[in-house]
């Protein structure tokens, strides 16, 4: 159970519930791409829906969610080392999402070689949809699909309803994009990696900079010095 918690990232825990974070849930030993929004008055909720999950959840899955969307045929633009040209399908009914989400791409360009444009065929390489509740189950508010398992799409799923903040639907997408581009979860609480989205700045640290240039070119100079992941 406590690999399953740890597994889901939670938005909006304030730093003072950091310690209690912790001790309820070990580093994620296997990625999982969803994101969880977690309030104070929620909590006990939340932590009672996570726990009652099968436990098998986290370890025995190969193959990703599905749904009932056209998938992106150049999904596997992703996994290029040289340059990336990443067309985007934003196909979310909630127009401050696609905004954040596209500011999340920008980031994501300054980090990395890789260039995105919008495209709303089916030669995307990444569609932002909105999730089902069959996809985001309880208070789930993201996921993106595993690049490695099977049935990948090219699909990220948002809750379009969820009640996130402009700056937490950012970091969300910051941290479900950097599934795609290869990142596992980091147990750095200051790494958007992280698990759980803690109040406080987020950066892309050396071990999630170190993974980035293992499988894509990147634009910054050095892997030593960490990336704060700003809103603008
Ligand atoms: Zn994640």
């Amino acid at each position: 159970m406590l690999r399953i918690s740890a597994a889901i990232r939670i938005a909006a825990l304030p730093r003072n519930a950091r310690k209690t974070a912790a001790l309820s849930s070990a580093p994620p030993k296997q990625m999982a791409r969803f994101r969880f929004i977690w309030r104070r008055a929620a909590a006990p909720f939340a932590l009672l829906a996570v726990l009652t999950l099968p436990v098998s959840f986290a370890d025995q899955r190969t193959a990703n969610w599905a749904g009932d969307f056209p998938p992106c045929h150049r999904r596997f633009e992703l996994f290029k080392r040289e340059p990336m040209n990443l067309g985007v399908k934003i196909s979310t009914s909630n127009p401050m999402l696609a905004r954040e989400f596209r500011q999340a791409m920008d980031f994501w360009s300054r980090v990395l070689e890789m260039n995105w444009h919008e495209d709303d065929s089916d030669s995307c390489a990444v569609q932002l949809v909105d999730g089902t509740p069959a996809i985001l189950k309880t208070s789930i508010v993201a996921r993106s699909q595993f690049t490695e398992w099977d049935n990948f799409q090219g699909w990220i799923a948002f809750n379009p309803r969820a009640p996130l903040s402009n700056n937490e639907m950012y970091l969300t997408a910051v941290h479900e994009i950097g599934h795609m581009l290869g990142l596992k979860h980091n147990p750095s609480t200051h790494s958007v990696m992280y698990y759980l989205d803690l109040e406080g700045s987020e950066v892309l640290d050396q071990a999630d900079l170190t993974t980035l240039a293992g499988r894509h070119k990147l634009r910054v100079a050095s892997v030593t010095e960490p990336i704060a992941v700003r809103q603008r």
